[in-house]
Parts: C-alpha cells; sequence; structure tokens
C-alpha cells in the first residue's frame, strides 16, 4: 500500500484499514527500491521508525492519539535528532550526531508521527538545486536529469516520489516554496516565529522558519497544527495561540480579495509558467475571489538584499563550527590557527565558503554601512510594501519560481543565476509573512507552482485559499510517472 495523503491515512489508520507498521514498512521498501536513484535520504532509520510504528499502532488499539499518529514521514536532515546523524547536507557534519531533538521534531513525534529517516539537504540550507549538499544531488521524480530544487529537494523528492505524504523543510528564502514547485506538491512556510527554530541547524536565523511538504494545504494544515506554538528555547518564537488551522479550511473565497502584483510577472517568467498562474486566477475568480492589482514596488531589492542579509548572519552562525566543539576535526593539527583553519577548509564546500566571505566582508567596519546597513533599510521596505498590500487584499498571488525544474549542472557555473531562482520567494522572507506553493499546471512534462502569500500570522488565510484552490482543481493529485529504479544513474558519490 503506498501512502498517500496524511488525512486519508489517517482515517484507514483509526478504523484500523490499515497498521503504522504496515505504512511503515512500505516507505521502507520504496526508499529501498527508488533512493539508490533519487538520493533523497542521507539517513534512514528502519528500526527507530519500526518501533514507533508499533508504539502508534498500540496508542490506536486504545482509541488514543490524533490525526497524526502512526503517520510516517522524514525530517529534513537540517533538525537534530537524537541518537541519529544530523549532517545538515555538510562533511562538517558528517560524524555527528544530535544529543537532543529539535522543538518540530519534538512536537511530531508527541503527535505519534512516525520519521523514517532525515532527507537530503543543500549544504547547510545554502542553494536552490540541492547540488551543495556533501551527499550528492537529489534528483527530481518527474525528470531524474533535472533538480528537485532546493533547498529542501530530499523531501520534496520523497514526497514528490510517492515515499512518504509528507516531510519537514525550512525556508530562509524559498527552500521549501522552491522545491515543492518544482516536484508538483504543496509547500508551505508559515510566518517568522510560528515554529521554534529549537534544534533547528541555523543558517540565517533572523529568516530560518520551519515548515512542511505535503500533498495538500490539508495535510499542511493538520501538521502545522502539531508543529506550531510557542517554546521559551527560542527566545524569537511567537507566544500566540495556534488556531485550529483544518477547521478553517472550508470558508468559501466569495467577496475575498487576492492581490496581484505586476512586479511578480516581469520579463525573467516563463511565458508557460505565466500562462499557468493566469489559469490559475481564473479559478479563483470563479470561485468568487476578486482579483486586484497591488503594487510591490521595492520587489526588486529582495535578492540583492537578501544575498546581503542572509550571509551576514550565516557568517556568525557558522563560526561555530571550529573543530574544537562540533564536527569535522583535521588531522594533526600543528597550532590552534591551523585547527581552525584546516578544520573549516576541509569541512565547508564552496558555497558555504562563499556565503561565509560575503558576509564577513558585508559587516566589516570599512562595509558595513554601505551594505549591511542598507540592507537592512531596503528589508524594511519589502516589508512595508507587503503590509500595505495586506490592508486591501486578503492573500498576495504570483509565481513560485521563474521556470520550471532546471537541469542538473545548469546553474552551477554561475551562483548569480542560481540566486536568481528565489526572486519571487524572498520577500516573504525578509518580511516574515507566510507563504504556500501548490501545483497548479505543468510546463511540457514539468510541474509548475502557484505561490500565496498572507499577512503576518495570517497561516489560516493561506491554507484556506490553497485548499479551497485544491478543492477545485486536480494539479496536486497528478504524480510522476513510477520511475525506473536504476541505481547507474543515483546521486549518490
Ligand atoms: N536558495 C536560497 C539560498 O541559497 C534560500 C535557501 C533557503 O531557503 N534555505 O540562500
Amino acid at each position: 500500500m503506498e501512502p498517500d495523503s496524511i488525512a486519508g491515512l489517517s482515517r484507514a489508520l483509526r478504523a484500523r484499514k490499515v497498521s503504522s507498521r504496515e505504512l511503515t514498512e512500505a516507505a521502507l521498501a520504496r526508499i529501498g527500491r527508488l533512493d539508490p536513484l533519487l538520493n533523497a535520504f542521507i539517513t534512514v532509520t528502519p528500526e527507530q521508525a519500526l518501533a514507533a510504528a508499533t508504539a502508534a499502532d498500540a496508542r490506536l488499539a486504545r482509541g488514543e492519539g490524533t490525526a497524526l499518529t502512526g503517520v510516517p514521514i522524514a525530517h529534513k536532515d537540517i533538525f537534530c535528532t537524537r541518537g541519529i546523524l544530523t549532517s545538515c547536507g555538510s562533511k562538517m557534519l558528517a560524524n555527528f550526531t544530535a544529543p537532543y531533538d529539535a522543538a518540530v521534531v519534538e512536537r511530531l513525534a508527541a503527535a505519534g508521527v512516525v520519521s523514517v529517516g532525515k532527507t537530503n539537504m543543500d549544504e547547510f540550507a545554502m542553494g536552490s538545486s540541492n547540488e551543495t549538499s556533501y551527499y550528492g544531488p537529489v534528483r527530481n521524480p518527474w525528470d531524474p536529469e533535472r533538480s528537485p530544487g532546493g533547498s529542501s529537494g530530499g523531501s520534496a523528492a520523497a514526497v514528490a516520489a510517492g515515499v512518504v505524504p509528507a516531510a519537514t523543510g525550512t525556508d530562509t528564502g524559498g527552500s521549501i516554496r522552491q522545491p515543492a514547485a518544482l516536484v508538483g506538491i504543496t509547500g508551505f512556510k508559515p510566518s517568522y516565529g510560528r515554529c521554534s527554530r529549537y534544534g533547528m541547524i541555523a543558517f540565517a536565523s533572523s529568516l530560518d522558519q520551519a515548515g512542511v511538504l505535503t500533498r495538500s494545504a490539508e495535510d499542511a494544515a493538520l501538521l502545522m497544527e502539531a508543529m506550531a506554538g510557542f517554546d521559551p528555547r527560542d527566545s524569537t518564537s511567537a507566544n500566540r495561540p495556534v488556531p485550529a488551522y483544518a477547521a478553517a479550511l472550508d470558508q468559501p473565497l466569495r467577496g475575498r480579495r487576492i492581490g496581484v502584483p505586476p512586479e511578480f510577472f516581469d520579463a525573467g517568467l516563463d511565458a508557460r509558467c505565466e500562462a499557468r498562474l493566469r489559469e490559475a486566477l481564473q479559478v479563483f475568480a470563479a470561485l468568487g475571489a476578486e482579483i486586484v492589482d497591488v503594487a510591490l514596488p521595492h520587489l526588486a531589492l529582495s535578492v540583492p538584499t537578501y544575498y546581503i542579509v542572509a550571509p551576514a548572519e550565516a557568517s556568525s552562525n557558522l563560526a561555530r563550527f571550529d573543530g574544537v566543539r562540533f564536527g569535522h576535526r583535521c588531522e594533526a593539527p600543528g597550532s590552534i590557527e591551523d585547527l581552525y583553519k584546516r578544520s573549516r577548509q576541509e569541512g565547508f564546500g564552496a558555497e558555504v565558503k562563499r556565503r561565509i566571505m560575503t558576509g564577513t566582508y558585508v559587516l566589516s567596519a570599512g562595509y558595513y554601512d554601505a551594505y549591511y546597513l542598507q540592507a537592512q533599510k531596503a528589508r524594511a521596505l519589502i516589508a512595508a510594501d507587503l503590509r500595505r498590500a495586506f490592508e486591501s487584499v486578503d492573500v498576495i498571488a504570483g509565481p513560485t519560481t521563474p521556470t520550471p525544474a532546471f537541469r542538473l549542472g545548469e546553474k552551477t557555473a554561475d551562483p548569480v543565476q542560481m540566486y536568481l531562482n528565489d526572486i519571487y520567494t524572498i520577500a516573504v522572507n525578509l518580511a516574515g509573512v507566510p507563504g504556500i506553493s501548490v501545483p497548479c499546471g505543468f510546463a511540457g512534462d514539468l510541474p509548475v507552482g502557484l505561490q500565496l502569500i498572507g499577512p503576518a500570522f495570517g497561516e489560516g488565510v493561506v491554507l484556506n485559499f490553497a485548499h479551497q484552490y485544491q478543492l477545485a482543481t486536480d494539479w496536486h493529485r497528478r504524480r510522476p510517472p513510477e520511475p525506473a529504479a536504476n541505481p547507474a544513474q543515483g546521486g549518490r558519490r
């Protein structure tokens, strides 16, 4: 039995039509068959998974548990998992076993979710194609020659290929929404502060946020109810109640307003993607929503702003990887300087080094005012644009990515080309607001994503709009062709 939606599996588990153990065994078998090709997993944890499934079945047999009890998922390898390798896609942490669980992992486990393993990702979540991973690229189930996007590429591919019905991800500049769009699934990033960052390895702390990759907005709502909430161990976690997201999904859209910014439909947008988005807007119009123009005049500043702020924070966060406290240590260091230098030189890949150098430069005494301070001002303008727009609309709609999935290797030679993938997703992180990508059709054989953005802490509104769209369309039910499990094509190095 192949996993389908969480909502459907939950009903089947409660009706005792299937056991968590059967679902977990099926997920593990599918990993065994497909992962030599997809390379979506860094670590598979069959023993822990089967033990958790057995415990979930016992809970269900007693009539206990939640809507998530017994459902298999996977965690992005950026989340600390007690006793399990937590590599963050880096050689630096390729020997790091976390001594504790991240808050998100803890909360989902408490709800009875069964984790089958840790998914592949760009190194320290820096990338848009999963090609910066120390563990090799992930392949897109729709076309194994193409990237699934990044940095949550392993989570995206695992869900798209039907290995698990959902996986966790993190989104600093688009890393949930962008890969979700490129593999034809749903990817939801909540507001900054909604999910605790405790135990989530830091990339850019003012932007990082946990979220989910699922088959539907309904499933995202179910997972978010368990994942979100205040955590005193994260000083930026929001101390406000978590609404019942699933209960708000059915609100009709009649008379509600969708803002469409012309800045989202610029020359960089692939014509086929634009056509799919226009069709999606027609669906919303047919549901009674009003489509209105809104302006985001500073949107063009979002990529340069992000690529100053994020590397600045990364250079500071990654200073902790010094060969002493965490992870990789060079052989036979001659001095403390030699230990720092060689451990970092050997442990970090090229993109991570590029970010650390950029970040150190923009924070340096001579250039702080010219770059970092300017970027903070631009960030405030971008956030103000979005706040102003939400005074007159419920959600904003646009593309998730400029093009459908690109070929592996196509953009690796030019970092700026890679950075431009994030042009439509980054403003959401700079402003700290929620965003979702949902499948809205195809360009040739490749899926296209529609992005819906909400005001701060408007998770429920975003999920409601996305769910209504999914009730009216079936793009989220499309599946990639069953991949030929050919290990010769595998991405693992
Ligand atoms: N692609 C962006 C980057 O490389 C965003 C990554 C992310 O959201 N983690 O920084």
